[in-house]
């Protein structure tokens, strides 16, 4: 029997609603901050459609953990919402949300898990949240019970706390309703309605809804919503543990909360009592038949064998447990998806469907935040503000299958108290995607990363040498690797892999017209040529950085990254369904692609190719057919490292073919096959921007330097022209800088803040090893700029001096690039 009580029917009068501005799904913390924050934007005819009751998914049971500082740019200024909505709840609705700012403790007992910490502290400073390294006698202080002789020190955040996530839920709905929201339990919503890829409604058990807009914020049943109407939407329920004591004497009300990840475990004052929760390094996986359709304030059974390793470790770390009994056992499930990230906007497969989901239990702290930003993405159709590292657009249909979804969520979910090295891949669900060059690049000694499934050589071992990350802040396993990878790129040749590229045909009458709209840069460019140009937003924010090739006068293929290529083939096709005579093509999969890179690239390429690689005849930016080892390939003159350079496409077919005669003939030129890591650490020395990182839609070309690629003043106006018309008229905020360390021990990463005469400035977007400069480099955008100024970069707590330039901070000094 269902124990929730269905308040629809019994409302006599009650009418079912039959149209509305927006239909959010899901009651939960998610829906319900998407629907307060709407409101109060000002919209009206709202409606909340619950299939039980508030809060009877996911965000009751939750443990009300609140923290700021989540490690990226976007999660933090997410989670940073969090408090200032809770005053603001309270001050709205009389509803008590629970918050209580006792502040939050991480611990560290090993150098490694003491330099996260550290790194983290540095990057608060960016990101304006309040933090403190202390000794493990103040962490003692400020928690009694704790077990400090083997800590290395703490890091303390004042500002965190806890709230309950019921009054928290309450007081939203308390406050959507103030503004006019209707709230609807008791009613599932079981179809999306569409009509040429935009949402028209949904079809729910009491009658169908007429809506422009639908927000899927279902937890955990979100992916079962989404599949609906057939888009992916990879969250996957996984049970979730905490155990509450019996009281503890003496246990402060104010107790901060306690994060020791390497215990597995975080612990919180409940009512007199604590609150042991568990990040166990292997989750299990919840609901794989589906969540029972009854499902509603309901409890998972006890696994006290899957809890007790985590029991162990915390009466170690906190003595007093071996003499408390536990009072309760906790399991409830909890969304999680397969890159740890939850998924926020407007979905790729329809117009007007938002999500909201899979918030791998943080979205007690995260839903405030992330429901205003949603509210913002809907009331302006844009993202209102850089949210790329949680865009719904990244999801993929074969994220979704059980067989790559299950194993990776278990992993996922132990990785978010494991160590958080830089550059971490993931171990379960990969090969999905396999480029072309696979075995190839394999037996050159290729070891692999992941993204967006496609696998791609990170670096090359040695022969002899394990393929396997030994990941560390400092030289991990693979640095000296790359150090050979880059210097013989910058000296002779490099071989780069790059098939994973995203590549779309665009062809017909309208073609010229609707790449012109999209891109700041002019195509109207010869057959034969290539252009670098970005596409904008409204607001002249970067949505899109790729390359565009006029392949003949109404046919050009448009080159980007294989992380982005599903949310760019988006906004292409998007466009082009306002032009009659353009089809857009997606080719991704059909080509792949070799960069040959440095030097004497052309030296190299030359005796195997049918055409005059001439600088005279084969100029920066030309794309030509040619036979390269005798397969028919396109050669384009382009590069991102910084070296003169050609990348060349051929069949998939064709591929290994092409790579091994490359590969061959590399020898006498000292031709070495070549990974991500090194074109990376390559395009940071030339200040080469990554959309993602050092670009975004919050970036306009001129804070980016991007200017170049400007013609503000061609024929067809592109998107975003007219809100850079207005900005060029202004100073720039902020300008992106190149910036490079004096000292060549430490390691950048991305995230150090700048400072300059002591203020913080703004903070690194990438950062990487300068091989050919032998020194940390990284690009960030800083609020000051001054070419002299005496720069500073934070790492791990520590202040290093460092110089910031506009300009590359390396040039090739090369006569064949220019030959
Ligand atoms: C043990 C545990 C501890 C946690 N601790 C913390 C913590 O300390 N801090 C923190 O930030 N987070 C924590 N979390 C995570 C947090 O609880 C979740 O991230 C958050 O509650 C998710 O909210 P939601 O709105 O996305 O999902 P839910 O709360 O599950 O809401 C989704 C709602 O959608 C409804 N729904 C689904 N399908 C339909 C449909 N077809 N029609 C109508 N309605 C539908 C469901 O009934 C449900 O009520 C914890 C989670 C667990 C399990």
């Amino acid at each position: 029997m269902n124990k929730c009580i269905n308040l629809v029917n019994p409302v006599l009068e009650f009418q079912f609603p039959k149209t509305a501005s927006a239909v959010i799904v899901g009651g939960g913390v998610a829906g319900l901050s998407v629907a307060y924050h709407l409101s109060k934007l000002g919209w009206q005819d709202i409606i909340l459609l619950e299939r039980k009751q508030i809060a009877s998914g996911t965000t009751w049971h939750a443990a009300g953990l609140v923290r700021s500082n989540i490690g990226s740019a976007t999660l933090t200024r997410i989670a940073k919402e969090a408090q200032p909505l809770f005053s603001e709840l309270e001050a709205a609705t009389g509803q008590i949300t629970g918050f209580k700012q006792n502040g939050s403790l991480g611990i560290a007992n090993n150098t490694a898990r003491w330099e996260e910490h550290r790194r983290a502290y540095s990057f608060a400073h960016a990101m304006g949240v309040e933090a403190h390294l202390i000794d493990a006698r103040e962490a003692g202080r400020h928690w009694p019970f704790l077990e400090t002789s083997d800590l290395l020190g703490a890091l303390w955040y004042p500002h965190d706390g806890q709230v309950n996530p019921l009054d928290f839920a309450q007081a939203l709905a308390k406050g959507a309703r103030q503004n006019g929201v209707q709230i609807i339990e008791g009613v599932k919503v079981t179809a999306i309605r569409s009509t040429r890829g935009r949402v028209t409604g949904v079809k729910t058990t009491e009658g169908e809804i007429e809506s422009p807009i639908v927000v899927n914020a279902a937890g955990m049943w979100a992916h079962e919503f989404a599949r609906l109407a057939d888009i992916p939407v990879p969250v996957q329920a996984c049970e979730h543990f905490y155990v509450v004591t019996e009281p503890v004497e003496g246990l402060p009300s104010t107790l901060p909360v306690l994060r020791d990840m390497d215990g597995c475990a975080y612990y919180k004052e409940d009512a007199g009592k604590l609150l042991i929760g568990a990040f166990e390094p292997k989750a299990k996986p919840w609901g794989l038949e589906g969540i029972p359709d009854e499902f509603c304030f309901d409890e998972l059974p006890e696994d006290f064998d899957h809890f007790q390793p985590i029991l162990e470790q915390a009466m170690r770390r906190v003595p007093i447990l071996e003499k408390i009994g536990i009072r309760k056992f906790f399991n409830g499930p909890e969304g999680f998806t397969p890159d740890q990230r939850y998924y926020l906007g407007e979905t790729a497969e329809l117009l007007g469907f938002y999500v909201l989901a899979g918030f791998n239990s943080i979205g007690i702290q995260s839903g405030g935040g992330a429901g205003k930003a949603l509210a913002e993405w809907i009331d302006c159709g844009e993202m209102p503000f850089d949210l790329t590292a949680v865009d719904a657009q990244r999801a993929l249909h074969h994220e979704t299958k059980p067989s790559f979804l299950i194993p990776r969520v278990s992993e996922a979910l132990g990785l978010l108290y494991a160590m958080h090295w830089p550059g971490r891949e993931f171990e379960t669900s990969r090969n999905v995607v396999l480029s072309p060059l696979h075995n190839e690049t394999e037996e050159a000694g290729a070891v692999y990363g992941a993204v967006s499934g496609k696998e791609r050589p990170n670096w090359y071992a040695k022969p002899g040498q394990k393929r396997e990350y030994v990941y560390s802040y400092g030289r991990a396993n693979w640095f000296e690797n790359v150090a050979l990878e880059h210097s013989a790129t910058r000296r002779a040749v490099g071989l780069f892999d790059q098939s994973s590229f995203g590549k779309f045909l665009v062809k017909g009458r309208d073609a010229v017209s609707c790449l012109e709209r999209l891109s700041t840069n002019s195509v109207s460019i010869s057959p034969g040529r290539t252009i670098y140009t970005q596409w904008l937003n409204s607001r002249g924010g970067i949505e899109a950085d790729l390359t565009v090739t006029r392949l003949e006068d109404e046919q050009f293929l448009v080159t980007t990254g294989a992380a982005v290529s599903k949310r760019d083939l988006t906004r292409l096709n998007r466009m082009a369904q306002s032009f009659e005579r353009v089809t857009v093509k997606d080719v991704s999969n059909k080509f792949a692609v070799i960069g040959v890179m440095g030097p004497y690239a052309r030296d190299f390429l030359q005796p195997i190719t049918e055409t005059s690689l001439d600088h005279s005849v084969f100029r920066f930016g030309a794309s030509k057919l040619a036979r390269v080892a005798g397969m028919i390939c396109r050669l384009t003159r382009i590069s991102y490292v910084g070296e003169l350079g050609w990348e060349i496409s051929c069949l998939a077919d064709d591929a290994p073919k092409l790579w091994r005669a490359l590969s061959a003939d590399g020898q006498g030129f000292g031709a070495v096959p070549a990974g991500m890591y090194a074109m990376n650490t390559l395009r940071l020395e030339k200040g080469y921007r990554h959309w993602g990182h050092d670009i975004s839609p919050e970036d306009n070309p001129f804070e980016a330097g991007l200017e170049y690629f400007l013609r503000l003043e061609k024929n067809v106006e592109f998107v975003g022209q007219s809100a850079l018309m207005e900005k060029r008229e202004l100073e720039p905020r902020r300008r992106l800088m190149a910036f490079r360390l004096d000292d060549p021990g430490p390691l950048l990463h991305g995230n150090e803040p700048i400072f300059i005469e002591g203020t913080c400035v703004g903070w690194l977007t990438s950062g990487g090893f300068g091989h050919s400069l032998g020194v940390s480099i990284g690009l960030g955008y800083a609020s000051v700029v001054k070419l002299d100024g005496a720069y500073e970069i934070e790492i791990a707590g520590e202040r290093f001096p460092a110089v910031g330039s506009l300009k590359p901070l390396y040039e090739p000094e090369n006569p064949h690039l220019r030959a």
